[in-house]
């Protein structure tokens, strides 16, 4: 047998709604890596361990990829033409590629200018029907739901179950991984798939592991982190403009509301919210101290992680983990901004000035 990595459906098969003869359509998503932070711990000065689920590493950059395997391979199954999404970005990228893979068709409506470029440009490479509205990600979402009465499309958003069945294999990936539950997850939350999905797969794996290994059927506390501008999670209900620099997260009517609340209830575990000053600072420490470039809505789980790490929320000891939903190459108008007052020096091209260059920064 081939030892080669054939994607997250091929891993977790019989924990996902496929059969032998499903035809899977996969770019090779997840078993991205969990990195534990070496030196972030070091300069807060606290005895926790970090873990950082790099989901940046999937094939267009997103944990979205391990949704969009799933439910593209259903959506072809049940003989689906056409998917059809409301995207911040990531996930139109993600359709797109999958779209392209299964040889059917991607309609991706996406909210006027606010998508990061990287986002955009992926998405035309892929070569998908984009369709801009003069709107945000909110009202986009309103409009896919109806036009899917009207049109033979597949709703390849997060509130097409397959989605979430596909990315709760991130819980399983980590579960594997360290063989334990951590004693906390620490997540951003847009529209509320992604924390949903991961409760699903930490209760899968519990359920089946039944009280006789009582470490590993632990689930964690789970913490979803949002934007001071775009967190109905905070104040309980729907937000009407959201803003925020992070636009993957700039999101004010979550669909996964409910699901969310659950995971949030039966984990004992909170929201809180950040500015965007907060969250471009927690971007900035991951490249600047771990050398790991995740995109700006990603860091919302690790300024939360520090914060309650801080306040003695999360208690010195802890197994933390932090899920980086996305690439920081998708967003580079940001990381550029982020690093205004350091210009590159433009010298001579001699020997001396070279050394000159190098000795002055020893
Ligand atoms: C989609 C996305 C999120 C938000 O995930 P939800 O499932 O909508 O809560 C966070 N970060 C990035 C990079 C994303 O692409």
């Amino acid at each position: 047998m081939s030892t080669r990595y054939a994607g997250l459906i091929e891993r977790y098969r019989n924990r996902l709604p496929v059969d032998d003869y499903t035809r899977i359509i996969s770019i090779g998503e997840g078993n991205t890596p969990l990195i534990q932070l070496q030196n972030i711990p070091s300069i807060i000065a606290k005895d926790v361990d970090i873990y950082v689920k790099f989901e940046g590493l999937n094939p267009t950059g997103s944990f979205k990829d391990r949704g969009m395997t799933m439910a593209v391979t259903k959506a072809v199954e049940n003989g689906s033409q056409a998917i059809i999404c409301a995207s911040t970005g990531n996930t139109s990228a993600s359709a797109a590629a999958y779209a392209v893979r299964a040889g059917i068709k991607a309609f991706v409506l996406i909210p006027d200018g606010k998508i990061a470029l990287g986002k955009l440009a992926q998405t035309l490479m892929y070569d998908a029907q984009i369709i801009q509205i003069n709107g945000n990600f909110d009202s986009g979402m309103s409009l896919v739901k109806e036009i899917s009465k009207h049109a033979p499309v597949t709703i390849v958003n997060s509130i097409n179950p397959f989605r979430i069945d596909g990315q709760k294999t991130a819980a399983f990936e980590i579960i594997d991984e360290l063989g334990y539950a951590p004693d906390y997850h620490c997540l951003p939350v847009g529209n509320a798939g992604n924390i949903t999905a991961y409760w699903k797969g930490y209760t899968e794996y519990a359920q089946d592991q039944g009280d006789l290994k009582a470490v590993v059927s632990k689930r964690p506390v789970m913490c979803g982190y949002q934007a001071a501008g775009a967190a109905p999670f905070i104040s309980g209900k729907m937000v009407d403009n959201p803003e925020t620099i992070a636009t993957a997260i700039r999101i004010g009517r979550p669909q996964s509301w409910d699901h969310a609340w659950n995971a949030q209830k039966e984990s004992a575990g909170w929201f809180d919210c950040f500015s965007d000053e907060k969250i471009l600072e927690a971007h900035k420490m991951l490249s600047h101290y771990e050398g790991i470039f995740c995109e700006p809505a990603s860091a919302t789980s690790l300024a939360g992680a520090l914060k309650d790490i801080a306040s003695g929320k999360i208690a010195e000891g802890s197994k933390i983990v932090c899920t980086l939903t996305g690439n920081g190459l998708k967003d580079p108008d940001t990381a550029i901004n982020q690093c205004k007052d350091s210009h590159p020096v433009t010298i001579d091209a001699t020997l001396d000035a070279v050394k000159k260059a190098i000795l002055d920064k020893m």
